[in-house]
């Protein structure tokens, strides 16, 4: 069906962080998983200050390159059970990444591959 979320109830069962090689791997109950590395997390970061609001450009739009602290992971909180926060070395820690987002926005090439045929294909 058009407009139905394909990553309805998509949780992780597992979040590995990989703290030598800055990346965490999330594996999810629909059996795929997900190599994100803290620097594609910064990067896409969804708090109002790096992403921005309302239609405003937030930091990130102005940002060329981050520092090693801002993609240096210090803590990771679970937000109730849809979705974590990440502490970075930086002091930056208001993030809420969605375990339904994050799902959707899975950087690995099946799921690039998959998300350029959706919107390549007017259904
Ligand atoms: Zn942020
Ligand atoms: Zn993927």
């Amino acid at each position: 069906m058009p407009g139905q979320d394909p990553f309805e109830g998509v949780t992780p069962v597992s979040i590995a962080g990989d703290a030598d090689n800055r990346r965490m791997t999330i594996t999810w109950n629909d059996g795929h998983a997900s190599e994100l590395t803290y620097e594609w997390l910064r990067w896409h970061c969804p708090c109002a200050s790096c992403a921005g609001e309302g239609g405003a450009p937030g930091e990130l739009a102005f940002t060329t390159e981050l520092t090693a602290d801002q993609t240096m992971l210090d803590d990771l909180q679970l937000v109730g059970s849809y979705g974590m926060s990440p502490t970075w070395k930086d002091g930056h820690h208001t993030g809420i990444y969605t375990f339904r987002a994050l799902r959707a926005m899975c950087p690995c090439p099946e799921c690039d591959a998959r998300r350029r045929s959706t919107a390549a294909s007017p259904s």
